[in-house]
């Protein structure tokens, strides 16, 4: 059962304001955040770890890894910033 998707520790990501409009879990899909890549000017989705208690991915052009971890206090927003 899947837990709320607080995100307490981020590791080379910023929250930022603006909600892309295909932000957001979609249906049965995997749990996912949007990620601006600043170093390469590009967005793409991470999706959460199995284990649940993160997001991980990678810029798509220079595969520069981001990670947010999952926890009580943390944001719930969706959209951020890498790179
Ligand atoms: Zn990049």
């Amino acid at each position: 059962m899947p837990g709320p998707d607080y995100i307490l520790d981020i590791d080379g990501l910023t929250p930022v304001q603006a909600e892309p409009p295909t932000a957001g879990a979609s249906g049965s899909g995997r749990p996912w955040i949007a990620v601006k890549w600043t170093c390469c000017s590009v967005y793409s989705r991470i999706y959460r770890h199995r284990d649940g208690d993160r997001y991980e991915g990678r810029c798509p052009k220079c595969m520069k890894q981001a990670t947010a971890r999952v926890g009580p206090g943390g944001t719930s927003r969706r959209f951020f910033e890498a790179g």
